[in-house]
């Protein structure tokens, strides 16, 4: 396993600038997802770690050694694609070892590895068949096989689920997991798929249009978003976006305002007009306030459609206020989305009152969309990028916590209640050998 660095690495075709000024360093054993839409750079970046294609300026460090001119074959990574490119006139093993026979290792070496590697990605059994013999899923297993052999100091993946239909890929989530715990290796994995980089990463890199955005675990960019790029990516459904204008204490959108805390949110008592975010799940029917850890003033509104998803009912609310253009889309029209338990009594065009959970609104800035504040109530701050959330973290090792209920057990088997203003959570991820932030609250503990 390895240290990778990536430090001001430019890539250019032509008049395209497909990655820059991008600065990464992503730590020994780390699993780091780099993510962003179609076309952001993140194969370019991949490909640059790789060597497969050369940055037009910056530098590239695998170890302690700088890469940036060693062709691939030098640098100790191995790669795995999309596609799946198995010989398919060679059984498994032969595919598997084809690198090794390339490199000439004695036979008896070449068994132990091929057979060790078909070990971890469990296809043992499976060395004499063919490719054609095999499914999807198998055949991205011995892509993955033929990468382990090599036993490389950094793996680098490029969308290898892409091709796999849905349930498939859900399960070779978890084996790719399984296998970075067991082989503890460095992992840099691209994908488009957010969904996939928030369950296997330990960062995220999210890449917007050649730049970096953020990196960071993946629920620091979701409860701490670095900007509306990030917010919006992130999530899925994704956040709700308003603009607002700034009167004395309150965010006064169209149709509706909302209270907040002129002493506390410094950096928005100053300015005009700013930008709120908030999740689906962090809009609540008034008469469920009490599930917010700071609710609004409630506010009258409508349903439209509603999707019922089993665990949860996604509930689309028509603009507060009409605006003239009904052609415009749902987006366009500034609509809410909200979600609501599975057992919520609700239907289309209901009259329903709804809050806002204050402590999880978002402020980004309404021209760069870089995050102001996460949290519009006493001891909101700006927070933002970054590994860390700030020092005062955390005040309380929690091991358990349902944003919806009010209490919960904490390490030593004590029974904990939220009541108001300001903590954070310590919550300790399992099996990344410590404490990470996961999230940010505004509240106080006490003994029940
Ligand atoms: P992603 O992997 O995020 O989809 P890419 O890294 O493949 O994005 O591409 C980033 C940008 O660089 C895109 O605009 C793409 O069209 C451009 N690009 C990538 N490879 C080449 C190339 N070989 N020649 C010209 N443009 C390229």
């Amino acid at each position: 396993m390895a240290r990778v660095r990536l430090t001001d690495v430019t890539k250019r075709y032509g008049d395209v600038t497909a990655v820059e000024n991008m600065n990464l360093d992503l730590k020994d054993g780390e699993f780091v997802c780099l993510v962003g839409p179609s076309g952001c750079g993140k194969s370019t970046t991949l490909e640059t770690m790789a060597g497969l294609t050369k940055p037009t300026s910056g530098n590239i460090q695998i170890g302690d050694r700088d890469v940036t001119t060693l062709p691939p074959k030098d640098r100790g990574i191995s790669m795995v694609f999309q596609n799946i490119a198995l010989f398919p006139h060679m059984d498994v093993y032969d595919n598997i070892s084809f690198g090794l026979r390339l490199r000439d290792f004695a036979q008896e070496e070449m068994d132990e590895r091929v057979d060790e590697a078909a070990r971890v990605v469990r296809l043992e059994a499976m060395l004499d068949r063919m490719p054609s013999e095999m499914s999807g899923g198998q055949r991205q297993r011995v892509a993955i096989a033929r990468a382990i052999v090599r036993d490389p100091d950094v793996f680098l993946m490029d969308e290898p689920l892409a091709n796999l239909d849905a349930k498939l890929r859900v399960n070779m989530r978890t084996e790719l997991q399984r296998l970075h715990k067991q082989l503890d290796t460095t992992i840099i994995y691209v994908t488009h798929n957010q969904a996939e980089a928030m369950t296997m990463s330990d960062r995220i890199a999210v890449l917007d249009n050649g730049k970096l955005q953020q990196i960071a675990p993946p629920l620091t960019c979701y409860n701490q978003p670095a900007n509306r790029f990030v917010a919006s990516f992130i999530g899925s459904p994704s956040m709700n976006f308003a603009a607002t204008t700034v009167a004395d204490g309150s965010l006064d959108a169209d149709g509706y305002s909302i209270g907040f805390d002129t002493g506390t949110v410094d950096s928005v008592a100053t300015r005009r007009s700013v930008d709120i975010g908030i999740r689906p799940e962090d809009i609540y029917l008034a008469e469920n306030s009490a599930e917010a850890a700071d609710p609004s003033q409630p506010v009258s509104a409508e349903t439209d459609v509603l999707e019922p998803m089993g665990d949860e009912i996604f509930v689309y609310l028509k603009p507060i206020r009409e605006t003239a253009d009904d052609t415009a889309d749902f987006a366009e029209r500034e609509g809410l989305l909200m979600s609501v338990a599975p057992v919520t009594d609700i239907g289309e065009d209901d009259s329903v009152d709804i809050v806002f959970d204050r402590a999880r609104i978002h402020l980004f800035d309404d021209r760069s969309g870089e995050a102001l504040s996460h949290g519009i109530i006493a001891g909101a701050e700006i927070r933002t990028g970054g590994d860390s959330v700030g020092a005062d973290w955390p005040r309380y090792p929690l091991i358990a916590f349902s944003r919806r209920s009010s209490s919960w057990t904490d390490r030593s088997g004590i029974k904990r209640r939220l009541s108001s203003h300001r903590f954070w959570l310590g919550l300790t991820r399992q099996g990344d050998g410590g404490a990470s932030p996961l999230a940010g609250g505004h509240s106080l503990v006490s003994d029940l």
